[in-house]
């Protein structure tokens, strides 16, 4: 609600938000299609609680961010939403299956490692779940970096250009397992991409203009 974020570099300012407004909806998918450096993942930064905006308010299930403290947003983060990144960003020394099994034993999630599996096993990866990371294909390694977000059963994912390092091919049919996956477990999901032709499968559009959401 009315967020801003403005970025300060040297000794010039830069406001990528200003005043931005976005409702995402239970079980929503919204695609979120804006070119480079027009602030989606600020955006989507600020909608994960991994920043806070400048002013202006974060809600996730009614409850106003801002007004809680560093481990409540932690809280928040790892029970009630999931983040894709474009980069995998997976633990080289880890399994795929540790890696989508790892921060939900950490939260103290009971039955992580059926869930994980079953999720690996859901994106074609039941044969890979032992391998680590080095041995899989960039989509596979971006499929397993879905798993892990989806893992906590998130009620929101959030998605930063998810398949945006893969080549045209395989992007495409990673994100069209991402879309089904997302509908499927009936996640409300906030999708940056560049690509028209998955951002037109999706719920809704948006832009950005001015710093301020704008729908297409
Ligand atoms: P997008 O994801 O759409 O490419 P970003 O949200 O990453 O856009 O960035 C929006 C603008 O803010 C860009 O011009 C970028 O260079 C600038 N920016 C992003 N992060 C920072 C930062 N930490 N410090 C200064 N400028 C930033
Ligand atoms: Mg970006």
């Amino acid at each position: 609600q009315d967020v801003s974020r403005t970025y300060r570099s040297g000794d010039h300012d830069l406001q990528v938000l200003r005043d931005a407004n976005l409702t995402l909806h239970a079980g929503e998918i919204v695609a979120l299609v804006a070119p480079s450096g027009t602030g989606k993942s600020t955006l989507l930064h600020l909608a994960g609680l991994l920043e806070r905006p400048d002013t202006g308010a974060v809600l996730v299930d009614g409850r106003n961010a801002g007004t809680l403290s560093d481990p409540e947003r932690t809280a928040i983060r790892r029970d009630r939403i999931g983040f894709v990144y474009q980069a995998h960003h997976l633990l080289a020394e880890f399994t795929a299956l540790e890696n989508v099994t790892l921060p939900q034993m950490i939260g103290g999630r009971p039955g992580a490692k059926d869930r994980a599996m079953a999720l690996l096993t859901a994106f074609g990866l039941k044969e890979r779940a032992h391998h680590l990371p080095g041995k899989l294909s960039g989509g596979e390694k971006q499929r397993v970096a879905i798993a892990r977000a989806l893992a906590n059963a998130p009620a929101i994912l959030l998605a930063d250009e998810p398949t945006g390092n893969l080549d045209v091919g395989t992007s495409g049919v990673v994100f069209q397992e991402l879309l089904r996956m997302v509908r499927h477990e009936g996640v409300a999901a906030l999708i940056a991409t560049h690509n028209p032709e998955l951002a037109a499968q999706m719920d809704r559009r948006v832009t950005l203009q001015d710093g301020q959401v704008v729908e297409l």
